[in-house]
């Protein structure tokens, strides 16, 4: 008999989403920044402690207000993490920045802060860490060596909304950080972000360019009696409709984390003596951070046991994920003279690393199919 399938992710209504997209439809104000947008806005800086946040179409929307804020131009540097999402970088290249790629650490598979001082020079404009799996970065370091070589740190933090490193939000620490809530992360609205704002001298300039170059939203609240064309920019912000679904999402949040939490801890538990077996490695958490529960990964032995493991729980209805190849590796990266070798905690990572399901509709029993097919593997 067939099993119905795990997915490895699915998108779910949690709350009251769907209650509140009628709402915004009905109250008429179906463009952005209406109520629901202010709500997501309050909620956000309420929670994380910041002075300013603004929802956006997507994270890769809020890394390219981001370059557009940080005036990013021809003949600048990046330093990015080489394994990372492509819009981590090419919201910057987008700008005209040459994108630096800087090795990971082994155990987090975050930035190699010890790395990064190598790679900064006099055109360094931006150092990007991305929190992997929401597990932060070695924050005190990468903000030492920015803050001595005058660059600003933007964090990509689509992985890690309500982590901590040493007891602080991740996307706290940066001048800004962003977030996805693309259906693959922990709150989603099908698509969308944010930028959020911790140096307020970005605030004014960001409301502009987020707003089409135009001063509609100091129009708004009245500040000033007409809005024009002011700067450059673009159209980055969600229709209400999406925000009011997002304010669902995350409204919910202690639930779907303490969810998230109860799977990734089952996970572990189930798999640990297994892994050490079999020389395969579980996800590192160091002491001092906690994880935003963004997704359980294994490092198997090699590529063929990668391949043939994903293969075999294919077979039996699960679907698993690999997930970044190496940026300076891809058609674009090596155009920036990246060549193999360059990054190699990168490549062999990615050959390795596997991503088991993870979401917010996983239920205990879906779970222990994954578990119980995972320990029958025939390495
Ligand atoms: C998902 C993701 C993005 C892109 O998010 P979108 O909202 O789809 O634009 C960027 N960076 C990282 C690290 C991501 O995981």
């Amino acid at each position: 008999m067939n099993k119905p399938r795990v997915d490895f992710n699915r998108p779910v209504v949690v709350g009251r989403e769907m209650e509140y997209m009628a709402e915004a439809v009905a109250s008429g104000h179906l463009s952005g920044d209406g109520p629901f947008t202010q709500k997501c806005h309050a909620l956000l800086e309420t929670e994380l402690g910041i002075p300013k946040a603004l929802l956006t179409t997507s994270c890769t929307h809020a890394l390219e207000m981001a370059a557009i804020l940080l005036d990013i131009r021809e003949g600048d540097e990046v330093i990015v993490p080489d394994f990372t999402f492509v819009s981590t970088v090419n919201a910057f290249v987008l700008r005209g920045a040459r994108p630096i790629f800087v090795d990971i650490r082994p155990d987090t598979l975050n930035l190699d802060e010890s790395r990064l001082e190598k790679s900064v020079t006099s055109r360094t404009k931006a150092i990007l860490p991305v929190h992997y799996a929401g597990v932060g970065c070695e924050m005190d370091v990468i903000l030492d060596i920015a803050k001595r070589h005058g660059i600003a740190v933007v964090e990509d933090n689509a992985h890690g909304l309500f982590g901590k490193y040493k007891g602080k939000y991740l996307g706290t620490f940066g001048v800004m950080a962003t977030l996805s809530f693309h259906e693959t992360k922990n709150f989603t609205s099908g698509e969308g972000g944010a930028l959020l704002i911790n140096d307020l001298t970005f605030a004014e300039r960001a409301e502009i360019i987020r707003e089409k170059g135009t001063n509609r939203s100091r129009f708004f609240r009245g500040q000033v009696d007409k809005y024009t064309w002011v700067d450059i920019g673009s159209s980055y912000l969600p229709s209400d409709i999406l925000a009011a679904f997002l304010y669902g999402q995350l409204e919910q949040r202690q639930r779907i984390q303490s969810h998230r939490q109860a799977l990734w801890q089952t996970y572990e538990m189930a798999l640990k003596d297994w892994a050490e077996k079999h020389g395969v490695r579980l996800p590192l958490v160091p002491p001092h951070v906690e994880q935003s529960y963004h997704m359980f990964y294994m490092l198997l032995p090699d590529l063929d046991t990668r391949q043939r493991f994903i293969f075999y729980l294919r077979e039996r209805g699960i679907y698993s994920a690999f997930h970044y190849l190496p940026l300076h590796l891809s058609e674009m990266g090596q155009k920036f003279g990246g060549r193999p070798g360059d990054c190699p905690v990168a490549e062999d990572v990615s050959d390795r690393l596997v991503r088991l399901p993870f979401h917010n509709a996983l239920s205990k029993a879906e779970q222990e199919r994954v578990i119980e097919a995972i320990l029958e593997f025939p390495f």
